[in-house]
């Protein structure tokens, strides 16, 4: 691991914002954490970076214990959510900055500031005003400023929060793709999970100061470990009579089911196909469209599930019989 944390607590006064936090990073990956506002992710990055000291537990970074190493000596870039640029400096002296306070000589400067500016897509913009910027290309100088000194590791914090829909998707694609080029270690905070998943090789889901799970996106999405997480990771409905669905028995102890809506597949006509024998009769309750797709919930034996229906289906409408069947579902107890 190039990256780990170990038995990690931090308190706020009483407040306990990591509450026994061990996780792993490999070299090279892309790790993102993942959880409500308020699960303490922040935390766990400024402690990572030097900014906040644990009350218990050790950092290691390529395997040597950090935890008494000041900031500026872990070789950690940090990209903040809120740009953080330097108002009433250029481009190039944004991404400068790191560079002079180490007193790296002006030409090697120059030279590695317009390297970056090329990686990251910027150059002819050295010139500029961050004001003179829209709020992607500021990111990228973020980007470009906080791999200026070549850190090992690159922390950024909900980096793309503060900007528009569509520049964001763009941004994670080249979030992606730039940390595989440079193979540099990365851990980055969202509450997005449609970032993580797009982005992450491994998703690290934080819940009040824990991690409630940890694995590839897919993992996650397919064995969901607690409700919480199926609930996090895709779309679900809970369920708590799920006995009265055919074919589900009550599991002694598992007090709830979670169904996602991909997985359930209704039908007017009354085939579907092989999955037949197991389809029961259901009544649409609601149909609302998603952009892609429609949610249609259904009321099956006095249970309400919501069924994933894809545009080229014929359209159902409240009131109407239709067959359902459900062919995934998830159990969980108490806790
Ligand atoms: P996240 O990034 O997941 O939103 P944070 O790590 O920022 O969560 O915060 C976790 C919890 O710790 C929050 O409830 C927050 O109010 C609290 N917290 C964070 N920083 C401080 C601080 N400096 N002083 C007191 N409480 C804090
Ligand atoms: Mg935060």
């Amino acid at each position: 691991m190039y990256v780990e944390m170990k038995k990690i607590y931090k308190k706020y006064g009483d407040f306990l914002a990591s509450n026994n936090v061990s996780f792993g990073v490999e070299k090279g990956k892309l790790v993102a954490l993942l959880g409500p506002s308020g699960s303490g992710k922040t935390t766990l990055l400024r402690m990572i970076a030097g900014l906040e000291n644990p009350n218990s537990g050790d950092i290691y970074i390529d395997g040597r214990r950090v935890n008494d190493i000041p900031a500026a000596k872990r070789g950690i870039g940090f990209v903040f959510q809120n740009y953080a640029l330097f108002r009433y400096m250029t481009v190039f002296d944004n991404v400068a900055f790191g560079l002079e306070l180490m007193k790296v000589p002006k030409k090697e400067i120059k030279k590695r500031v317009m390297e970056l500016l090329e990686l990251t897509g910027l150059s002819g913009m050295e010139k500029r005003y961050p004001n003179q910027l829209s709020g992607g290309q500021r990111q990228r100088v973020a980007f470009a400023r906080a791999l200026a000194p070549n850190p090992q590791v690159l922390l950024l914090d909900e980096p793309f929060a503060a900007i528009d829909a569509k520049v964001r998707t763009e941004l994670r694609t080249w979030l992606k793709e730039m940390v595989e080029k440079l193979g540099i270690t990365s851990i980055f905070v969202t509450h997005d999970q449609d970032e993580a998943v797009e982005v992450a090789d491994e998703i690290i889901i934080t819940n009040h100061g824990q991690i409630e799970q940890m694995g590839s996106p897919m993992e996650i999405y397919k064995t969901p470990s607690t409700p919480f997480v199926a609930q996090f990771i895709g779309r679900s409905t809970v369920v708590e009579d799920y006995e009265k669905l055919k074919g589900f028995d009550r599991v002694p102890g598992a007090d709830r089911a979670v169904i996602r809506p991909e997985f359930v597949k209704i039908s007017k006509s009354g085939r579907l196909d092989q999955y037949q024998s197991a389809a029961e009769s259901g009544i649409v309750k609601d149909v609302l469209f998603r952009g892609s797709h429609l949610d249609v919930t259904v009321d099956v034996n006095g249970v309400e599930i919501v069924a994933e229906r894809s545009m080229e289906k014929d359209v159902v409408k409240p009131g109407e019989q239709v067959h359902v069947l459900i062919y995934r579902l998830y159990v969980f107890d108490e806790n």
